[in-house]
């Protein structure tokens, strides 16, 4: 399969090419050439089909003969031998659980598959090295993903002091190929930094980046909403997803499922009080904004990346996007009181990414009573222990993926300039 760069300049690129480059030479995102409606028989079955039955048929279109049939089986395998259980709420509205992984955060699935892919295509021991920067959940969930994968190291920032101490156990405490540095300064820093390690043309090895612009760690979220439609089809209402969303690669995975066929009505873009989505959708400007804090600090984005992506989905056609989409924010306000009516209702325990969700399915829901709603949960509550804890009054039990890292042995080097990365990369 090929794929074309949205800047429109730069040469289309195989899957291969597409997933190494991460970003295309002329900085566009990379979009597939084509999308091929799965047949309908294949809905009609879903049920027959295992998780990574159904994962390969989504998937493969887009890989091509790039990996052989018996290698991307084996990805799909390994990236998601772990549950996507969808657990009812209120009467019209469930949740999809998407913690399940190692890590308890959703981003597992596509760091795992791109770390699985990125090994392969390494096979001629190509050395290479993931450099990220994190403010908390995505640094984990690659770091873990790329543990043991030959030929890359992966090397990740984090500003001291600003992730919570479980965030920080699941970065400096698997070693093997994965190095955490510990920035004095801000997240901007470590993203600067980075940003400024990707120009430089002094830095002898070869840098790759893991965030949810590569096409290796946005596609297999698709696999979500396959999961879920298996699990809630025999229900007579019409499916509308709430994903809480920050940078919008999960929901755009979800519009290209719907692309692929999958029978959903509409998809709800729950947000924080970054609101550049919705300001689009009510004045027709996209105007990006810094990120403003919040207690979902994995949303607080003030210019989302993959919004371009949806918008191609939709032909660029304003009309056709709000025909199937809509946006709504809510406060940390909101959010804490969402909490409080999830427990309430049905005694679960969200986050407050999936509380967002859960407004966003409720608000939908107003205007139109007569669907099904499933919003994301996209995080396990141990992983924003503070806030859920103080505003349910409970303890929330620590799970045992979470339970292992914390009594490990913290690793990492202190940095603070450009400079001492730079020496530590060419070191
Ligand atoms: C990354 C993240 C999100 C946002 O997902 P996008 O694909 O960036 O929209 C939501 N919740 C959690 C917990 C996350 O880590």
């Amino acid at each position: 399969m090929n794929y074309y760069s949205l800047h429109h300049k730069a040469q289309k690129a195989s899957f291969k090419e597409a997933v190494i480059n991460g970003l295309a030479p002329d900085k566009g995102l990379y979009f597939p050439e084509k999308i091929t409606p799965l047949p309908a028989g294949f809905f009609k079955n879903i049920e027959y089909f295992s998780n990574e039955e159904i994962a390969f048929e989504v998937i493969k279109q887009f890989i091509g003969d790039e990996i052989p049939e018996k290698k991307l089986k084996e990805i799909i395998a390994e990236t998601i031998n772990f549950d996507f259980p969808v657990v009812p709420i209120t009467e019209n509205i469930s949740t999809l659980e998407l913690f399940h992984g190692p890590t308890m955060a959703f981003k597992d699935v596509g760091a795992r598959f791109m770390a699985r892919c990125l090994g392969e295509f390494n096979k001629e021991n190509r050395e290479q090295t993931v450099l990220v920067a994190t403010s908390g959940d995505t640094g984990g969930a690659v770091a873990n993903g790329f543990l043991n994968v030959k030929g890359v190291d992966v090397v990740i920032l984090y500003p001291d002091g600003k992730v919570s101490d479980i965030q920080e156990k699941q970065l400096t405490t698997l070693g093997q190929n994965i190095t955490a540095l510990k920035v004095d300064g801000a997240f901007d820093d470590c993203q600067d930094m980075v940003k400024n390690a990707f120009l430089d043309t002094e830095i002898k090895r070869t840098l790759t980046s893991a965030n949810s612009i590569n096409i290796a760690r946005w596609l297999p979220q698709m696999f979500y909403f396959f999961f879920a439609y298996k699990q809630l089809k025999n229900k007579e209402k019409e499916l509308v997803f709430s994903v809480p969303s920050g940078n919008f690669g999960n929901i755009c995975a979800g519009i290209m499922a719907q692309k692929l066929g999958l029978p959903i009505k509409h998809f709800v873009a729950a947000t924080n009080v970054n609101d550049t989505v919705l300001n689009y959708l009510n004045d027709g400007v996209y105007t990006p904004k810094p990120s403003k804090a919040t207690i979902s600090n994995a949303m607080d984005v003030g210019n989302p990346s993959n919004f371009i992506r949806i918008q191609e989905l939709f032909n660029n056609n304003i009309a056709e996007l709000k025909n199937s989409f809509s946006s709504f924010s809510f406060t940390d306000t909101a959010t804490k009181e969402a909490i409080k009516e999830i427990h309430a209702a049905s005694n679960y325990v969200p986050d407050p990414h999936g509380a967002v969700g859960y407004l966003g399915a409720k608000e939908y829901l107003k205007e139109n009573p007569s669907t099904q709603c499933v919003f994301l949960e996209t995080a396990h509550p141990v992983k924003f222990l503070d806030v859920v804890e103080e505003t349910l009054n409970v303890k929330v039990e620590i799970p045992s993926q979470i339970e292992s890292v914390l009594n490990k042995e913290k690793k990492f080097q202190k940095i603070k300039t450009y400079e001492e990365l730079k020496a530590y990369l060419n070191s």
